[in-house]
């Protein structure tokens, strides 16, 4: 078995000869460790390689995570579905929350976010490829939710994430176009800078169509273990 250095070390000469295919600059794409199913020793292992950002998915979860890895500097992440009823506990620990599909729940997030924490960074998910089943706002929402969120005081709006269906190459261009029509809307469009999209598997794809944050995490935790 690869240890997770040898993983990561994998991982990130993949982006670095996608950003080289597509004539990026290597440090334009960040790499988001998704360790969601996985022990807090595999994250304190992974940390150890150099790895900061961390992505999760489950609120208690995470949470766990959180108070047990506290004497580490990790970034962290919250990439799953955010509940109504959750928005305090993602406000006060988490640096990013990139599910955010509605205004309520942005609104939220920025009048629960403690006035002595830095403004909380926040992707708006797009649902790009009409998907029943997934949740993200839609693309004609996008501008007006720019407008607003972009103007709440304690969150800094950085720019998309999506989920696009397997092999939906053209979604990913579809989300770098919506990106950028929309960035001269922003009450601060400085700050429009993150397009959040990639898995293991469509990786190069996304680094191709324009993202600059990868959420990885089977190709470098291995598979999932959903069963505990
Ligand atoms: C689980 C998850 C990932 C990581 O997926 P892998 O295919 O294991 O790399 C990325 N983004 C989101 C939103 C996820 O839920």
């Amino acid at each position: 078995m690869n240890s997770l250095k040898e993983s990561r070390n994998q991982v990130l000469g993949q982006i670095e000869a996608a950003c080289q295919q597509a004539g990026r600059q290597a440090e334009t794409v960040q790499l988001l460790a998704v360790s969601k199913t996985h022990p807090s020793e595999a994250l304190r292992e992974m940390y150890a390689t150099g790895q900061r950002e961390f992505g999760e998915n489950y609120l208690q979860e995470a949470l766990e995570k959180i108070e047990t890895l506290a004497d580490l500097e990790i970034e962290w992440h919250f990439i799953g579905h955010v509940q109504r009823n959750k928005t305090k506990h993602l406000a006060e620990k988490f640096a990013w929350v990139h599910g955010v599909d509605r205004l309520i729940i942005a609104e939220r997030l920025s009048s629960q976010r403690l006035a002595t924490q830095p403004p909380l960074n926040i992707c708006l998910q797009v649902n790009i490829d009409g998907q029943d089943s997934k949740d993200g706002c839609q693309p004609e929402e996008v501008a007006e939710l720019v407008q607003k969120l972009s103007q709440l005081p304690h969150l800094r709006l950085r720019g998309i994430m999506v989920i696009p269906a397997p092999h939906n190459t053209a979604a990913l261009w579809d989300a770098k176009t919506l990106f950028n029509q929309v960035k001269t809307l922003h009450a601060h469009p400085e700050d429009w800078d993150t397009l959040s999209m990639g898995m293991s598997a469509d990786l190069e794809a996304a680094i191709a169509a324009g993202s600059t944050m990868v959420r990885i995490g089977t190709a470098l935790f291995g598979a999932r273990d959903y069963s505990k």
